[in-house]
């Protein structure tokens, strides 16, 4: 029932984003700093991960959770983590890194709350702005 339930968000998600694209898109590229290896957020179903026993749950569900580890905890609350692929300032499997690393940074990760850290080289900014939007 689980399943069916990730299935199904999985599939609205799919539609609303292709009949309704982002506004946003994501500009630039990477300067390797490594930032976003060294401090991890996760978010589950839009929602930071506060307590250890979910990041074990995911880890147990998704194989490549399993190379994250936790590294500490926001004043918050959030709990953060690190990857144990990463040696000597890089990905030790870059070409063999998980699809959640290929795939960042994505519209997707900020739309739902996710942020860019301040020495990521990439931008995230509007396609149309804000001014084309009060004209129509
Ligand atoms: S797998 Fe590689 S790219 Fe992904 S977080 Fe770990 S070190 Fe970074
Ligand atoms: S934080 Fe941004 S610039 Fe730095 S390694 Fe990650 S994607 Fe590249």
């Amino acid at each position: 029932m689980r399943h069916l339930a990730k299935i199904l968000r999985y599939l609205n998600k799919q539609f609303y984003k292709f009949f309704f694209p982002s506004n946003l898109k994501i500009e630039g590229s990477c300067s390797k700093c490594g930032t976003c290896c060294k401090k991890i957020f996760i978010m589950i179903d839009d929602k930071s991960v506060f307590k250890e026993e979910e990041f074990y749950r995911l880890q147990r569900d998704i194989l490549s959770y399993r190379y994250f580890a936790i590294a500490g905890r926001e004043t918050s609350g959030e709990l953060y983590f690190k990857c144990n692929l990463f040696k000597d300032n890089q990905c030790s499997k870059y070409k063999n890194r998980p699809l959640i690393c290929r795939k960042y940074p994505s519209v997707d990760m900020l739309k739902y709350g996710g942020v860019l850290n301040d020495s990521c080289s990439y931008k995230m900014r509007a396609r149309k702005s804000f001014d084309f939007f009060l004209k129509e």
